[in-house]
């Protein structure tokens, strides 16, 4: 239990209730820190697209007490399929590495599924959750206080930013850290009826985008397409079916047979991928920025989600193991920045590879090493 009167945290503020700020909310709570989580949208929503979970992301699943739930909801299978522009197998890439094969090797959920399941478990904790809710300043000083948009105030032993690859924290705090990059590719996304040959995370490479399908439930699944594109152009939201079956042209297998079925009813969604790495520490001041905040990665080796599901886990532990929480906030440092950094790192060189038009093997190579690298413990 943290101390009320003491140096550590009492009382923590954690800005954003994404993937991060609620683990973060949970295991600070766990830690006997009373916590307030905001969230700046009113409903509280997050956009529909399908996500993969690998296995260290269903490991820290676990500890927050979601993994049962995620797996009833969503989908895991051991093993990635590497596969050629017509779908033929050209590796296999065993996933069931992580503490002895406890955990299924990789999975997929659908993001508002995995939001529904932590935000109960938020409710469930008795957590003061306040929605439609930003700050607009955070002053100096020890405990720290905030205005919030409605004019009120709040003080709190520690503030948590885990607002996003745009936060707000991070450009309030952190000024000489610049905007997220946009790294050259969009990644686009489409959810769909499961195809029965899709049993497991299955990449199709070597063509002009790469392309992935991953299960995310038994009956759905989602698939990538990642384009090159050297400047970002949005295309509008009627025309995202044209442009997909256009970039999905090259394929066979059963890339072909759903590019076939695409319509303008299909469930799309297309985004550039940006990227952006604080330097370490990424707290000033007791306030830390965790997740996208601080380390937003392209989505290569799936892993920003388990990245910031690890953050909030491993903040709540440090808070609970020191009595201080700036020798917490070190511990913290310590943790999480080469972790953070080697998927930001591996997941922009995998980019380069696919833009350059490296060979599938080259590719694999570098997502194993960089897998059994994130199988260690945290
Ligand atoms: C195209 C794409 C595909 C991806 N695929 C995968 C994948 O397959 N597997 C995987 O593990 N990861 C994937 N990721 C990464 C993953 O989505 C992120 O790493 C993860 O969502 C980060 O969680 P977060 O809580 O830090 O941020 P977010 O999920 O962005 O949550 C931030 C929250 O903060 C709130 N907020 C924002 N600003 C404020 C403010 N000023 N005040 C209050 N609240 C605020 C927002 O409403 C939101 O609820 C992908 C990312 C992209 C872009």
């Amino acid at each position: 239990m943290a101390q009320a009167n003491g140096k550590g945290a009492a009382s923590a503020l954690v800005i954003g209730g994404g993937i991060a700020g609620m683990s973060a909310a949970l295991s600070l709570t766990e830690a006997g820190v009373k916590v307030r989580l905001i969230d700046r949208d009113p409903q509280w929503r997050v956009y529909g697209a399908g996500i993969t979970i690998t296995g260290p992301t269903l490991r820290v699943m676990k500890r927050l007490g979601i993994l049962e739930d995620a797996l009833r909801e969503g989908h895991a299978a051991d093993g990635l399929l590497a596969c050629d522009v017509e779908g033929n197998v050209v590796a296999e890439i065993g996933t069931n590495g992580v503490d002895g094969g406890e955990y299924p090797g990789a999975g997929g959920i659908m993001r508002p599924t995995l939001h529904g399941i932590l935000a109960a478990r938020v409710r469930a904790a008795g957590i003061d959750v306040l929605l439609g809710r930003r700050v607009t300043e955070i002053a100096p000083g020890r405990p720290k206080r905030v205005i919030f948009d409605d004019g009120t105030l709040g003080s709190y032993d520690l503030v948590v930013g885990a607002d996003g690859i745009f936060s707000d924290t991070r450009r309030m705090l952190f000024p000489e850290v610049g905007a997220p990059q946009y790294v050259g590719q969009v990644c686009w996304r489409l959810m769909t009826k499961r195809d029965p040959r899709i049993e497991r995370r299955t990449y199709f490479l070597g063509g002009p985008c790469k392309v992935g399908m991953n299960p995310v439930s038994s009956a759905e699944m989602y698939m990538f397409l990642l384009e090159p594109q050297a400047q970002f152009q949005r295309v509008a939201d009627d025309k995202l079916h044209i442009r997909l079956n256009e970039l999905m042209e090259p394929y066979g297998g059963v890339v072909g047979a759903t590019r076939e079925k695409l319509s303008p009813e299909s469930n799309i969604v297309a985004r550039p991928l940006e990227t952006v790495f604080v330097p370490k520490p990424w707290h000033r001041d007791r306030v830390l920025l965790i997740g996208d905040a601080a380390h937003a990665t392209t989505p290569q080796l799936a892993s920003g989600a388990g990245m910031a599901m690890e953050d909030g886990v491993v903040l709540g532990e440090c808070i609970a193991f020191s009595p201080d929480i700036d020798e917490a906030l070190a511990l913290f440092m310590q943790r999480r920045f080469d972790r953070c950094a080697l998927v930001v790192d591996k997941s922009l060189t995998l980019g380069r590879l696919e833009k350059s038009g490296a060979t599938p093997l080259e590719q694999v190579r570098v997502v194993e090493d960089a897998l059994r690298q994130l199988n260690q413990a945290y």
